[in-house]
């Protein structure tokens, strides 16, 4: 096994080198304990009041807020006539990172969405144009990558398909992250070719279109029940159907993830993504008619986000005119229903085509979203019990309000460039008289 390594972070610590043994990671955790300790000797004298317990974080977070401070002020209104300024959106941000942080450092969210986590703080610390904030989600990426890679040493004896393509999510994420191990991924390749389209994506896309007949989770009992049936295996209780636009978006990302990590989870990325003509032309909310509205707008986005490999890439809205309208005519509607998680979507999805601070649909779910902070910095129902609804929407009103460091107008897959312009070629024929 092989830990492969990563660039100094800010405090000038090497978090990873190559190591020949097993040994390596407790060797480099305890190298990292040592460093950080030292960190936190330091930030306790300057703040005797900081208590003793994760110290780590403490120091972490203080250098961020300090680096946060020194940087330039911006307190000119972000466009004439706005509510808020650059600080107030900057600070903003920096209180939800911080939600997010302290949340997932609890071990029950963590054990339970690590690989989430790990993942948002890696690609959010790639991509965000502000430096302090880039690498205050370095450092807490980092961080939490360590922790995963403790946790998640070896593919458990019968795994299933669901458990290996979260592992390959936590394994590249934390990669991303330069804290890498050769042999978890090693077992993951090996294990991954075990599993069929339908036990990784609920369909098979090589032969049918996204279905209508898989069911949710049982609300009741969190049973995960086979496609098709109706009732609960376990409680007989009548089971909720997922959308077709649902399916699809989560096969979508699955196979994405799959790529990312060269080890394919039931399909290729280029094989689900055919199947988008099929979810296309969109319905609008219409007066919450539409039931599959919420649904097709995530389908939407994340055909942006992994075409655009997670706000990296500026994206043609010909090579998506159909998303692209949809996106933009749905802002209003998530601000009519007070959609905070679904609003921050629609707002990084068209930035990455092209839309900024001069563009209504931003000014108007910009505002939207910074009125709306919870005093806790989170966004969304401080009620939910589940930390996926807690740690989502304020992922997503951090990603919707943040500028972005985009790396030119590319497509994630180059390959695919003209089959989304094919698509769209057909699209013009049908709407242009
Ligand atoms: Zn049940």
């Amino acid at each position: 096994m092989a830990l492969r390594a990563a660039p100094a972070n800010h405090a000038g610590i090497k978090v990873g080198q190559a190591f020949p043994t097993a040994l390596s990671l407790e060797f480099l955790v305890l190298k990292k304990i040592a460093c950080l300790l030292l960190i936190f000797l330091c930030a306790s004298l300057a703040r005797p009041h900081s208590s003793s317990q994760h110290g780590d974080a403490r120091a972490a977070q203080h250098k961020a807020s300090v680096s946060l401070q020194a940087s330039r002020r911006d307190a000119r209104p972000l466009w004439p006539g706005a509510r808020f300024n650059g600080d107030d959106r900057r600070r903003a941000i920096y209180r939800g990172m911080r939600f997010i942080y302290r949340g997932a450092r609890e071990p029950e969210n963590f054990k339970e969405y690590g690989e989430d986590l790990v993942w948002w703080f890696g690609v959010t610390s790639g991509v965000m144009r502000d430096p302090a904030l880039r690498r205050m989600a370095r450092r807490m990426g980092v961080e939490l990558a360590l922790r995963w890679r403790r946790e998640h040493r070896t593919v458990p004896r019968g795994a299933d398909a669901d458990t290996i393509a979260e592992l390959v999510s936590g394994d590249n994420a934390a990669s991303s992250l330069g804290v890498r191990a050769a042999r978890l991924k090693e077992q993951l390749r090996f294990a991954a070719s075990r599993f069929s389209a339908r036990e990784y994506l609920k369909f098979d896309p090589l032969t049918e279109p996204p279905p209508n007949d898989v069911p949710e989770e049982c609300e009741y009992d969190q049973t995960e029940n086979p496609r098709g049936a109706t009732v609960c295996a376990v409680c007989h209780r009548p089971l909720a159907m997922k959308s077709r636009y649902d399916v699809w978006y989560d096969a979508l990302i699955t196979a994405y993830i799959g790529e990312r990590a060269r080890i394919k989870l039931g399909a290729s990325y280029a094989d689900v993504l055919k199947w988008l003509p099929s979810l296309r032309p969109y319905r609008g909310r219409e007066q919450d008619a539409n039931t599959d509205f919420i649904d097709s707008v995530y389908a939407a986005t994340h055909v942006v986000y992994t075409l655009n490999d997670y706000s990296r890439y500026r994206l043609s809205p010909r090579w998506l005119p159909q998303e692209y309208e949809f996106l933009r005519s749905s802002v209003k509607e998530a601000v009519a229903i007070g959609d905070t998680d679904m609003l921050g979507e629609l707002l990084d999805s068209l930035k990455s085509f092209g839309l900024t601070d001069a563009d209504a649909e931003v000014r108007a779910g910009t505002e939207f979203l910074l009125a709306r902070q919870n005093l806790d910095g989170s966004w969304g129902d401080v009620d939910e019990d589940d930390f996926y609804d807690r740690y989502h929407p304020t992922e997503t009103a951090i990603d919707g309000l943040s500028d972005y460091a985009w790396q030119g107008e590319r497509i994630n897959f180059p390959q695919l460039k003209p089959v989304l312009e094919k698509w769209a070629a057909g699209h013009e024929a049908t709407t242009t008289p």
